[in-house]
């Protein structure tokens, strides 16, 4: 049987951000990243978005362009699976043109942990979005002088309204020492987890990376408090090492990233893994990927790491705006078209 060529088309996007967001590799302006469009004979459309995150792995804009010229316009499936593993978000864009799945009725909404600015302004900053309804709140750490934050942790729970949980993340900004002061001040607090106390930088080598594992398992053996990963999740393969070790914290997953979305939450699934999704800064065309994966889970619940929106100068190309709780009719209402068509 002949495979079925369709339509692909691509549009590359540099989108200013409303204002400079605060990354873990500094502070970013802009996003960069690809719109992808693939239309079959009988003209039904998927979408996809590949924009990986500078600093996270070795993929770039510009190898996922310049693959995306190499395939032409017209491919069949076979191409698109052919891809090198080394572009895991162009093969996860290209994976979400084609398997969609469909929004289920339950549950009517997703609770959002909402972003709280690093430093001093938090505490102010949790009371007002507390008052707005949210939860959850999720606080970078390692940022500023280690004394001044432990200090403010107490006074981010004060603040806390009832039943409210902080997360912490790190971004792998801790030696193992000052990890071990955070933990033990964290045992008798309000805290869901600490998100990647450690890390190692991206394409260190083989040792350092087993070496940074292993204090990673130190540590969520020693302290109550659960840990969660996030950079030690952006490779190929990762996931599955940390599910085959038997990783009893969190797994916060930026789901865009990924080259095989569909399989690597099954694989979740299987380990009852506790999973938060989360956003990687892309457009509503990534997130409303990540969004209906999120709703199809089956595993434990944990508010969404998508607490991002307004995000995007040009409002077409945001998702719904942070709210403690994201509708499902939200989600199924995105525009993804509108965002496709503000890139012309
Ligand atoms: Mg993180």
């Amino acid at each position: 049987m002949p495979s079925v060529r369709r339509r692909l088309q691509f549009r590359r996007y540099r989108l200013p951000f409303r204002g400079p967001v605060r990354t873990a590799h500094g502070v970013w302006t802009h996003r960069e990243g690809l719109l992808v469009r693939l239309e079959d004979a009988a003209g039904g459309v998927g979408w996809g978005e590949c924009a990986p995150l500078p600093g996270w792995t070795a993929e770039t804009v510009d190898a996922a362009d310049a693959a995306l010229r190499e395939l032409g316009e017209w491919v069949d499936e076979d191409a698109l699976d052919r891809l090198p593993s080394g572009l895991a978000a162009l093969r996860g864009a290209l994976a979400a043109t084609r398997e969609t799945p469909a929004l289920p009725p339950e549950p009517a909404a997703l609770g959002v942990a909402a972003l709280l600015p690093a430093g001093a302004e938090a505490p102010a900053r949790l009371q007002a979005l507390a008052e707005a309804g949210f939860r959850v709140f999720k606080w970078k750490v390692g940022v500023g002088d280690a004394a001044d934050e432990l200090g403010l942790l107490d006074e981010l729970c004060g603040r806390l309204p009832p039943g409210g949980r902080l997360r912490l993340d790190a971004n792998g900004a801790w030696e193992r020492r000052l990890a071990e002061r955070w933990l033990e001040r964290c045992a008798e607090r309000p805290v869901d987890f600490v998100e990647q106390p450690v890390a190692v930088a991206p394409g260190a080598g083989e040792r350092e990376r087993r070496r940074a594992d292993d204090l990673l398992q130190g540590l969520a053996a020693a302290f109550p408090t659960p840990l969660a990963l996030d950079e030690s999740l952006a490779g190929d393969g990762d996931v599955e090492r940390w599910v085959a070790a038997g990783w009893p914290g969190f797994f916060v997953l930026k789901l865009a990233l990924h080259a095989a979305p569909a399989a690597t939450l099954a694989l979740l699934a299987r380990a009852r893994a506790r999973v938060v999704f989360s956003s990687a800064l892309e457009t509503r065309v990534g997130a409303a990927q990540v969004l209906r994966r999120a709703w199809t889970w089956s595993g434990e619940r944990h508010a969404l790491g998508f607490g991002v929106w307004p995000l995007f100068a040009d409002r077409a190309l945001d998702g719904p705006v942070a709210v403690p709780f994201l509708r499902r009719e939200d989600v199924a209402a995105l525009d993804l078209e509108a965002a496709w068509n503000a890139l012309a």
